[in-house]
């Protein structure tokens, strides 16, 4: 396996160049190599003549108005071959190398000009393919003002017909489409993207590109190994350790390593986390469960009521419920092991005061008639996200659908280590999961005095849950990466689904068709035993003896049954155990038996265990069929 082949991308004017020549000479200690896009080659002199030639006609004939496009399309394709053949593959045998462009804005373009994709992928058929391509997103306006007056039409590629002069609307209208175009490829082909805001200085920019490049050859060097290879042993890794996460952590050592209010890095955290899902209030937590726990008190639930949860979920969506009395009532799962929404009737009765559902590994709840049956009865909705970074329900974000919702971020798709986050949109809700474990200096700075509460600013009401500062700086260098953690994610998800398509033993869980958006915690399979010719037992351990890393769910079942949900009061003592009359819930039990999981990775050099786990699974999927 060779050095990676890395390319910074993006419209004309968005500093490529530039940039490219800083990272690689700031990145020089780790042998990164800037290699122009426009370098002839030096394998032979032969070859470095026609290159030259080549570059005369690509560089010097651009403003001849006689050209079509169709012209400096093969003209470009070819240019791109031969630099990828004779410049960019002899120079990665010595370590990896950054191209300041490749022929990605080209065809954008060509897109933009009504070109096919199979036209597309033939033109380019010959040009080598990059292994990581950053794009760089700068504002039209930006690009406009720092190169205006220096840009030819022809530059651009918009030879003919419509533009014979470069006016500032034709300029960023265009810039805006090869913006849009490149972006969308960007999304689908799981690239790195950058967006870079208009005032950012240039060191700035680099500095970022610096740390994500570093991840890359952090990675890239560690799964050195090939795919595919004999006893290749996939592994999970989360967060991924980039040079950026580890300054966050260096750097918020010597800030500060306990905050006592929200003036520090655990309240930026908390506006960057509210900001992600789209809620007004954000508390963090010292673990989901202790956010749940705080949502449960803030909902002022206590002995003699009742809460609805899942019969079918991790415990501590509702352990925090029974610790304080609550009596916890168990709906079944419906088809995607989730809350079914048709079990809520026979559940309600005069002390029922809310209902929690669990979005089951990223798939969003059925929140319409969830949230529909809420309303009607006078019920709190409250979210467990735990699973569901990211996802949505008919486009909405889960976690801004209930009264309250809490998302963990122990090893969860956003991470901070250990740690939990209560968002809201209800301030009220907010001040009192405040003062549940955050007690003193953030209660009276952040609970007006007013408040008839606000009494118990000082001692809060007797915990502490407060998030750990190094854990918060973690998070936010998560929340910086989540664009790209999600178009990594979606863009691995998609290839499973493509790669089972079609196979009626196994496939992706993926939800309502059309209405759920899925959250990227794990990546959840369903298998089909009537179609298959063994259990998913021996399925699992086919996959696990050839190296792939998947599992049947071992901590998350039915818990309806666990004697913590049946004492009969809270102060009960821990020796009386109480009597557990088992009770059925049969679309549990089947979800259960027909679900898998395997890690969702996402991260640049994830890729040979990412190869390894789909050819794997797709290899028995397919030969497991009956
Ligand atoms: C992880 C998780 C929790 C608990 O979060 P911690 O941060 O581990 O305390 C609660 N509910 C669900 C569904 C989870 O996956």
């Amino acid at each position: 396996m060779t050095a990676p082949f890395i390319v910074l991308e993006g419209p004309d004017g968005a500093g490529k160049t530039t940039l490219a020549r800083s990272v690689a000479s700031l990145l020089a200690h780790r042998g990164l190599r800037h290699l122009d896009r426009r370098q002839i080659a030096d394998t032979s002199p032969f070859v470095a003549h026609l290159m030259e030639q080549l570059a005369n006609m690509l560089w010097s004939s651009g403003d001849s108005r006689d050209l079509t496009d169709d012209f400096w399309a093969h003209l470009q394709a070819s240019w791109f071959s031969a630099h990828g053949q004779h410049v960019v593959r002899p120079a990665l045998a010595d370590g990896p190398v950054i191209v300041d462009g490749w022929y990605h804005k080209l065809a954008a373009k060509l897109s933009d000009q009504g070109w096919a994709d199979p036209d597309l992928d033939r033109l380019f058929a010959r040009v080598r393919r990059p292994d990581h391509v950053i794009l760089l997103r700068t504002s039209p306006k930006a690009m406009w003002e720092r190169r205006q007056g220096t840009l030819r039409p022809t530059e651009l590629g918009m030879h003919n017909r419509e533009y014979t002069e470069l006016g500032e609307q034709s300029f960023l209208d265009h810039q805006q489409r090869t913006l849009d175009n490149l972006t969308t490829t960007a999304e689908n082909e799981g690239w790195h993207i950058v967006d870079v805001p208009d005032q950012e200085d240039v060191k700035e920019t680099a500095a970022r590109l610096v740390s994500l490049i570093s991840g890359i050859l952090d990675t890239s060097a560690a799964a050195a190994q090939p795919a595919g290879s004999e006893g290749f042993t996939a592994r999970y890794v989360w967060p991924n350790p980039t040079s950026s996460l580890k300054s966050a952590v260096l750097k918020q050592m010597s800030r500060s390593l306990s905050d006592r209010d929200g003036r520090g890095v655990i309240g930026e955290f908390e506006r960057a986390f509210a900001a992600f899902i789209g809620t007004e209030h954000a508390v963090a937590m010292s673990s989901g469960t202790a956010g749940l726990h705080a949502m449960c008190a803030a909902a002022g639930l206590t002995e003699g009521d009742e809460i609805i949860a899942p019969a079918y979920t991790f415990f501590a969506t509702a352990t925090p419920f029974a610790y304080e009395g609550v009596q916890v009532r168990f709906a079944d799962a419906d088809a995607y092991g989730n809350l079914d929404p048709a079990s809520l009737p026979r559940l309600l009765t005069e002390r029922t005061r809310a209902v929690i559902v669990t979005h089951m590994w990223g798939v969003p709840c059925d929140m319409t008639a969830i949230k529909a049956f809420c309303r009607d009865n006078g019920l709190l909705l409250l979210e467990d996200c735990s699973h569901a970074h990211f996802a949505s329900w008919d486009g909405q974000r889960v976690g801004t659908i209930g009264d309250m919702a809490v998302f963990s971020t122990n090893q969860k798709a956003i991470t901070t280590g250990e740690g939990g986050v209560l968002v809201t949109n209800n301030p009220h809700f907010k001040e009192l999961a405040l003062l549940h474990g955050q007690y003193n200096k953030r209660c009276f700075q952040e609970i007006p005095a007013d408040r008839p509460h606000a009494a118990y600013a000082l001692t809060g009401m007797g915990l502490k849950s407060r998030s750990t500062t190094l854990g918060a700086a973690i998070g936010i260098d998560q929340l910086a990466a989540a664009t790209d953690i999600e178009s990594r994610r979606r863009h691995i998800l998609d290839r499973f689904d493509k790669a089972l398509a079609g196979n009626p033993a196994v496939s992706l869980s993926r939800g309502a068709e059309g209405r759920s958006e899925l959250g990227l915690y794990v990546m959840g399979l369903r298998y089909d035993a009537t179609a298959a010719t063994c259990s998913m037992a021996e399925f699992v351990d086919r996959l696990t003896a050839d190296g792939a890393d998947f599992d049947i769910p071992g901590s998350t079942g039915v818990i309806a049954h666990e004697p913590l949900f049946h004492r009969t009061h809270r102060a009960q003592s821990w020796t009386e155990v109480p009597d557990v009359k088992a009770s059925d819930f049969p679309g549990a039990d089947a979800f259960i038996r027909s679900f898998f999981k395997g890690p969702l990775w996402g991260y640049p050099g994830d890729e040979a265990s990412v190869e390894h786990q789909l050819a794997t699974l797709t290899r028995h999927a397919a030969a497991v069929v009956r």
